[in-house]
């Protein structure tokens, strides 16, 4: 179980027609498992890039992110797929449930095809329940409103309990009284759990519901604010 991700010297480039971006630039930073971060800052400013480093999905173009000082980028493509199921939960903006599955075989997706020491439906079953959709177990993402949708793709980011859970926008694509209560649910699950929460917004009223408040520029960390009046 990481408790640390730490990143160093950290840059991530990208070249599309011969332009070459720097959406991550030289970045040195420490998450901790108990902390709820939020990373804020304008379009473009590389809070996509970062998180997408810190959970696996991307490779560091220089620099490295540690997980309690194992650097699994170095590893085997399936040793480093195992090590993102094992401790890694995405919820995305756009919430990317499978419109054809209900609510309990998305939230199971995550599990199929792997060896888990659980029951896999009552897992899920379970998971569902503790996001507040145990009767809606059965019905389609077109039949659920879009709040009970990212329930249920935060319930699928947890099925399989990962020791972080990231987000990126998780309320992008909710009003606001609805985005507040998934933040909320987050901040519980989070409590509950155990787990570090690492939350991408551009919303400064959402971030500043968080423990830590990083906010980046041009893929520059501009400033890192941690406790109460953040
Ligand atoms: P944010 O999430 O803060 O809006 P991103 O991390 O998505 O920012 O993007 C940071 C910069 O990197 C932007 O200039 C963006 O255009 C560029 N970028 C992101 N992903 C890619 C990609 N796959 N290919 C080329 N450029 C990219
Ligand atoms: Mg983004």
């Amino acid at each position: 179980m990481v408790t640390e991700i730490t990143c160093s010297s950290l840059t991530k480039s990208y070249v599309g027609d011969g332009v070459k971006t720097n959406a991550i630039k030289n970045i040195d930073i420490i998450f901790r498992k108990e902390e709820f971060s939020a990373i804020v800052g304008s379009s473009g400013s590389g809070k996509s890039t970062l998180l997408s480093l810190l959970g696996t999905l991307d490779k560091p173009s220089e620099g490295t992110v540690l997980y309690d000082s194992h650097d699994i980028m170095k590893k085997r493509k399936k040793e480093i797929a195992d090590f993102r199921f094992n401790e890694i939960g995405f919820i995305f903006q756009q919430f990317h449930l499978l419109p054809t599955l209900t609510a309990l075989e998305n939230v199971m997706t995550p599990l199929f095809s792997r060896k888990v020491p659980y029951n896999k439906q009552k897992r899920a079953t379970e998971v569902l329940a503790q996001v507040g959709l145990e009767d809606k177990l059965n019905s389609l993402p077109s039949q659920l409103s879009g709040g009970q949708q990212q329930r249920v793709a935060i319930a699928r980011a947890i099925v399989h309990k990962p020791s972080w859970l990231l987000a990126d926008e998780p309320t992008g694509n909710l009003d606001t009284e609805t985005g507040e209560l998934v933040l909320e649910l987050l901040r519980n699950l989070k409590q509950e759990v155990g787990c570090g929460l690492i939350i991408v917004t551009h919303d400064p009223e959402l971030a500043a519901k968080a423990d830590r408040v990083i906010t980046m520029k041009d893929g520059l960390i501009v400033s890192d604010k941690i406790g109460a009046g953040v």
